[in-house]
This record gives structure tokens, C-alpha cells and sequence, in this order.
């Protein structure tokens, strides 16, 4: 480095203000911990290396941020202190701490171990929670460390959190833990903003500072917070154990969450013991954890050994690598989902987070890379934690140097990687999608699976597995292929049996009679179901004017909006798509006249929906009987259904029926009904 050491001290320690700002106090950090933490070692380096430079507002010498200053402020009985960390991750690492704590106690080769306690480091916020006589009176975060902020109103909300204490109405004890969000309530909490199109939280612990730290009460309470107690604050009037171990046992049995993963032990050994075995489940755990921490056991080893600045000596936090890292994103690419949808992922210079070296990450949808403004060439934030596949967290905007251009899925991707189709995304949709439903690969196995379902083309006997192998065999591409399947090449396939080969033919070769409405069905357009499939048939009545038909025409069927007129379109549009069509034209098929809607039905122009179980008639028997006569069967009740048809058991539609006034049929009224055709 070109600077000298006095510069590098200066240019650190606003470094480490701005980024420690953004994070104690805005809850938005700038770059990931472990960028911090290179930097803060640097500092305390450079610091001891130079002791002329060290100076009491630096960093290293401090705790936390500044207070908030919309929270009132709440002074500490006792300060609220960090934890030293030891560098070395190795075993070294708990040796190194053991040999401290003997050095300063003044313990010879003879003396016997120190009795450890070891638990694990949560990665959320400290929180002291303030009881008297039993009752909870305060909760305030840790703040600078003297003084935090009130954040009872929020921490109320927290059901882990016991309002009163069992056993315990000493006039004072405060309780210290963390804050924490549990992974999955984590992935949900994004999944619902993603869904809101809001922004997502970057981590577990910067949504659970973020929420403690809330004006608003209400709004806190909707984020799933977790807590566990470590340790304690003030206390006045209450019987303290002679351990730290002995105070958690206390706490779990006066109701406090405590996390049953923690150890006591003499010596270093066990300490040792206990980081192996939590790193080897550490993705199992429900929650992030940075590290263990290992504690002097003893109150009276503890008071013995003190304090310096900014961290007891009696205790040490020994970390894990990180769960989040930076690295450059060198390119977006896109994965093509078995539905189609195209999901853009990140290629990135490999960079070793969560403790695996990862190369790929999901940045979910346009939307999200939009709302995150992550662009090729960017720095940027990756985080692994748990199993989940790695996700890019976000640009780490301090390292943009140059103007880069927004990513744009379509113009990058304008047709399918995999098939060549064209790809489309609708208006009101986060997610862009191929259209080549019938030819594309990533598709083949789901829209197989859908054309030879049962209201499709109903071909029995092909089901998962034998489409699996057909297609991871190469021998069927698209659904043309079924009907030049011969027994060669089934026989080729495993634990094909002659007799299934020949039922399945068979089912196949009966398939090629169908409906207009099925084919249609089978199609697999999206968002043309049954009822949609069977409308469209009726109204252009030949494949041919089906083909032809412009969105607007598409939308003169009832029933037909733009987006479903749009998919059509699409679909169509699409050379590829067509060509399968008109192959399985060319096979074969045919339409037979079946299930069609009397256009003069005694229940033309009637909505019915099915509810409850009829006596001796299927629900499908029921709704194949109210089509025949030119009714339609819908989901949901409505001012505009005409008759509800309520069987045993029937719950909330029919409810609903009454309260809208909508008449209702048992079995009998239905089939009276029906007899009206006269
Ligand atoms: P720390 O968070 O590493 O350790 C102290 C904290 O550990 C305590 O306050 C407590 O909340 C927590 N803890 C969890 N489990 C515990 C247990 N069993 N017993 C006792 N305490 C437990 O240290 P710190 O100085 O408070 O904060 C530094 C951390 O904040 C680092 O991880 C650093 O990377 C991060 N940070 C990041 C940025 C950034 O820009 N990304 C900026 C500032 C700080």
C-alpha cells in the first residue's frame, strides 16, 4: 500500500464510521461483515503495530452506534459490551483463548483447567429485557452500548418473549439475548414482498433489527421474530447462581427461550469439540449463527478477569466462514424452468461463502434485479446460509466505479436459450416465459405429463417415470413422437414389460379420437384450462379458425380476457408450436363430436357451483350432466351464480349462497331441473 500508516489508520476509520452507520443505525449495510470485519482486523493491527496511532473515538475502541433519534433513549444499568473474536478458525482458535485467560489469571502448567461454557453466536441483535418484581418493564437494544433505544413497545409483540417471569419476582432482573428470525420465516417474510413487488431484506438479522427498531408496533408484530437468552444485565434482589451455566438452567425455568445447544466443559478440549460439531450442523440449524462463543464458567473467574474497552476478557466468539461475501458478477444468465419460466442467475468469479465455493446464484426475476439494481460488472453481495441455493443480495454500490447499463432480461434473451422460442412476458407478470410449451427441453417432462393427463388426451399408463425415461431417453420430444412410438423402442426401456408396452400403444392409439376441446386442452397453453379449452373449441368449432384467430377475436369469447387472449395469440404465433400442431394433425388425430354444449340447453346461460358430496353421483357426474344442458360449473360463489348444488358436509359455499341469496338444489332438485328438458 502506498499510503503510510497514519493515511490508512484515517482512511479506515471513516471507512468503518460510514459502514458502521449504515449498519447499526440505517439497518442497511453498505458492504458484507465479513468486508467489515477485514477491514476493523486491519485497523487493530495497524493500531498495535502503531500504538501512537490509536485513538479513543476509533472504531475498534467502540460499541454499536448511536442511538436512533426518533426511539427515547434508555441509559444502561450496566453496559451492553461486544465480544472479542478469534480470528484463527482453526482449533487454534479456543487453544488461543484458554492460553489467554490462564496468562492473566496467573495460572501455572499446574494449575487445573478453567471450566468453559460454550453456546452459539446468533446472528441477530442484542436485547435487554428489564423485569421487576417478575413483570417485563423495559426492552432496550444495545445501541453504543451506554445508551439504546426503547424498543419495549416492539419487543411486546414477540410471543417468545414472556411478559412474566415464572418463579422469579426479584425487583430487578434484566435478561440479555438476541433478536433473531428464523430462516424460513425469513425466506417467507421475502417471498410475500417479493410478491408485493416491495423490497426484500437482505438478511435474517437486518430484518429482525429492522423490526425491533419500528415506530410502529403493528407493523413489527407481522415480522416473526424468534429470541433466545445468554446472559444477564442489572439484577437487584435475586439469588444469583455461581455460574453462567447454572443462570441459563435459571432463566429456561422461569420461561425464557434458551437454546438447548450449549456445552460445559474443563480445558479447551471440549470447547474444540463443541466448534466441530456445531459447524457440521450449522446449515441444519433453523436460524444463522456466525460462530460459537465460549464463556468462563465461574462469576468469580469472570469478576477476576475484567474488562478491556470494549469486550470482557472472560469471553470470545469464535466464527465461522461467512455466510455473506462479495464478488463480481461477471455475467446473467437464464435457467428455463419445467413450466417455462425463465429465471435469471448470476455467474459469478467463485467466491467461498457459507462454506462452500459458490460460482451461481438466483437473482429470482426482472423485478428483483430491477428493484435491487444489480448490474453485469457490479460487485456484489452473495449470501449461502442453510441449504438454500445462494442468492445475490445486492450491488455493493461503494465499488461501482463506472456507469454500467441496466440488465434487461428480454433484450438479452428474446428468444429461449434452450429452444429458440420466443419469450414473452405478460403485463401484469414478475416472471418472463418461453412459449415453446410443446418443443422446448426444459419442458418436455410437464407438458408430456399434462398432454396425456386424464382430461387431456387421456393416454393411461403415462405417467412420472415413464416419461422420465422416455425423455431422458431421447425417444420422445414432443407429444408427436408418442404416436410413432413402436415396441422396439419401449422394449428398450427399463422394467418395461411386454404387457405394459402394448397397454400403454394401446391407450395411445385410442387417444388419437378426442375432442376439439381436449386437444386444445392438451395444448397446454397457459392459462387455458378445461372450461376455457372447451369454450374455445365451441366457439371457432375447427382447429383451423382456432389458429387464425387474432387476439381481439379471442376475446370475444365469454369468459375470454386479454391476458388469456394473449396467451393464445402467443402460443400460436410461435412457429414451433405450430408445427407440432400441425404434425399431430398429421398423425391422425381426430375430432369427435363429444361433451359438447347444447346451444339449447334448458340451463344455457346458468352458473352452478358444486358443494358437499351428492348421494351416489361424483362431482364430475354432476358437472358433466349441468354442461350437457348448457350450464356452467365455477369455483367460487358469486352474485352471479344461479344455483348452488349442496351435497352432505357442505361448508362455506354454501354458507355463502345464503347470505347472497343465491337458491340452492340438493341432488333432487338438480335432477329436476334437468328433467325440465322436455
Ligand atoms: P458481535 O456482534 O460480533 O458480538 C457481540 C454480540 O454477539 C452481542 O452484542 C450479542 O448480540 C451477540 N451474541 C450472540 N450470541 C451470543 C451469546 N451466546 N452470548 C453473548 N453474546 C452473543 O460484535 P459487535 O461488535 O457487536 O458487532 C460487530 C458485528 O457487526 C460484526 O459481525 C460485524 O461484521 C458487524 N458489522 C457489520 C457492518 C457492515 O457494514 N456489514 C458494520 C458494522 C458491524
Amino acid at each position: 500500500m502506498s499510503e503510510g500508516p497514519e493515511a490508512r489508520a484515517r482512511a479506515l476509520r471513516e471507512t468503518l464510521e460510514r459502514y458502521g452507520h449504515a449498519y447499526y443505525v440505517l439497518d442497511a449495510p453498505l458492504v458484507p461483515d465479513a468486508e467489515y470485519d477485514r477491514l476493523f482486523r486491519e485497523l487493530e493491527a495497524l493500531e498495535q503495530a502503531h500504538p501512537e496511532l490509536a485513538s479513543e473515538d476509533s472504531p475498534t475502541r467502540r460499541v454499536g452506534g448511536a442511538p436512533a433519534p426518533y426511539l427515547a433513549e434508555v441509559r444502561h444499568a450496566v453496559p451492553m459490551l461486544s465480544i472479542r473474536t478469534e480470528t484463527d478458525t482453526t482449533a487454534e482458535g479456543a487453544r488461543n483463548f484458554d492460553t489467554r485467560v490462564r496468562n492473566a489469571l496467573g495460572m501455572g502448567e499446574a494449575a487445573p483447567p478453567v471450566v468453559y461454557a460454550a453456546e452459539l453466536k446468533f446472528d441477530g441483535l442484542a436485547i435487554n429485557l428489564r423485569y421487576e418484581q417478575g413483570r417485563l418493564v423495559r426492552a432496550a437494544t444495545r445501541g453504543d452500548g451506554q445508551t439504546g433505544e426503547d424498543v419495549t413497545h416492539n419487543i411486546r409483540t414477540i410471543r417468545q418473549v414472556p411478559l412474566r417471569l415464572q418463579g422469579i419476582d426479584a425487583p430487578v432482573l434484566e435478561v440479555r439475548g438476541e433478536i433473531y428470525m428464523r430462516r424460513d420465516d425469513f425466506e417467507r417474510l421475502n417471498e410475500v414482498q417479493r410478491a408485493a413487488g416491495a423490497k426484500t431484506f437482505v438478511n435474517p438479522r437486518n430484518a429482525a433489527a429492522g423490526a425491533v427498531r419500528q415506530l410502529d408496533p403493528a407493523i413489527a408484530a407481522t415480522r416473526p421474530l424468534s429470541f433466545f437468552a445468554y446472559g444477564l444485565g442489572e439484577i437487584l434482589g435475586w439469588d444469583l447462581p455461581a455460574t453462567h451455566s447454572e443462570t441459563l438452567d435459571a432463566l429456561a425455568a422461569a420461561g425464557l427461550p434458551v437454546c438447548r445447544h450449549r456445552v460445559t466443559g474443563a480445558g479447551p478440549e471440549p470447547l474444540i469439540a463443541f466448534h466441530d460439531e456445531v459447524e457440521a450442523m450449522r446449515d441444519s440449524l433453523p436460524y444463522d449463527i456466525d460462530g460459537v462463543v465460549y464463556k468462563v464458567d465461574a462469576y468469580r473467574v469472570q469478576q477476576e478477569l475484567g474488562f478491556v474497552t470494549r469486550e470482557p476478557r472472560w469471553a470470545v466468539a469464535h466464527k465461522y466462514p461467512a455466510q455473506e461475501e462479495m464478488t463480481e458478477l461477471l455475467d446473467i444468465d437464464v435457467q428455463v424452468g419445467r413450466t417455462g419460466a425463465l429465471t435469471p442467475v448470476a455467474r459469478l468469479r467463485p467466491v467461498f461463502v457459507g462454506g462452500v465455493t459458490v460460482t451461481n446464484a438466483t437473482l429470482h426475476n426482472q423485478d428483483e434485479i430491477d428493484r435491487k439494481d444489480v448490474r453485469i460488472g457490479d460487485w456484489v453481495v452473495v449470501r449461502r446460509a442453510g441449504d438454500v441455493i445462494p442468492e445475490v443480495v445486492g450491488p455493493v454500490l461503494e465499488r461501482r466505479t463506472t456507469e454500467l447499463p441496466r440488465f434487461d432480461l428480454l433484450a438479452r434473451f428474446p428468444v429461449c436459450p434452450i429452444c429458440g422460442s420466443q419469450v414473452h412476458r405478460a403485463e401484469d407478470e414478475a416472471v418472463a416465459r418461453c412459449s415453446g410449451g410443446l418443443v422446448c427441453a426444459a419442458q418436455r417432462k410437464q407438458a408430456l405429463l399434462h398432454f396425456a393427463s386424464r382430461r387431456a388426451m387421456d393416454i393411461e399408463g403415462l405417467g412420472e417415470k415413464l416419461v422420465d425415461q422416455l425423455v431422458d431417453g431421447g425417444v420422445v420430444k414432443t407429444p408427436v413422437d408418442l404416436y410413432r412410438l413402436g415396441v422396439l423402442a419401449l422394449a428398450n426401456l427399463e422394467r418395461m414389460a411386454d404387457k405394459s408396452a402394448s397397454n400403454l400403444l394401446a391407450a395411445i392409439e385410442r387417444s388419437r379420437e378426442t375432442t376439439l376441446a381436449r386437444f386444445i386442452y392438451a395444448l397446454g397453453i397457459r392459462n387455458v384450462g378445461e372450461t376455457t379449452a372447451r369454450d374455445l373449441a365451441a366457439s371457432f368449432g375447427s382447429l383451423d379458425a382456432l389458429l387464425a384467430a387474432t387476439p381481439e377475436q379471442l376475446q370475444q369469447v365469454p369468459d375470454v380476457g386479454p391476458v388469456v387472449a394473449n396467451c393464445v395469440a402467443e402460443f400460436f404465433a410461435e412457429p414451433h408450436n405450430v408445427e407440432v400442431v400441425e404434425q399431430l394433425r398429421a398423425v391422425g388425430l381426430r375430432w369427435v363430436e363429444g361433451e359438447p354444449r347444447r346451444a339449447d340447453g334448458p340451463l344455457l346461460g346458468k352458473t352452478f357451483v358444486l358443494t358437499g358430496t351428492l348421494p351416489e353421483m361424483s362431482r364430475e357426474e354432476a358437472k358433466a350432466l349441468i354442461e350437457a344442458a348448457g350450464g356452467r360449473v365455477t369455483g367460487s360463489v358469486s352474485k352471479k351464480t344461479d344455483y348452488v348444488v349442496a351435497g352432505d358436509e357442505a361448508g362455506s359455499k354454501l354458507d355463502k349462497a345464503n347470505a347472497l341469496g343465491v337458491a340452492v338444489l340438493d341432488k333432487d332438485g338438480l335432477l329436476a331441473l334437468l328433467g325440465a328438458e322436455g
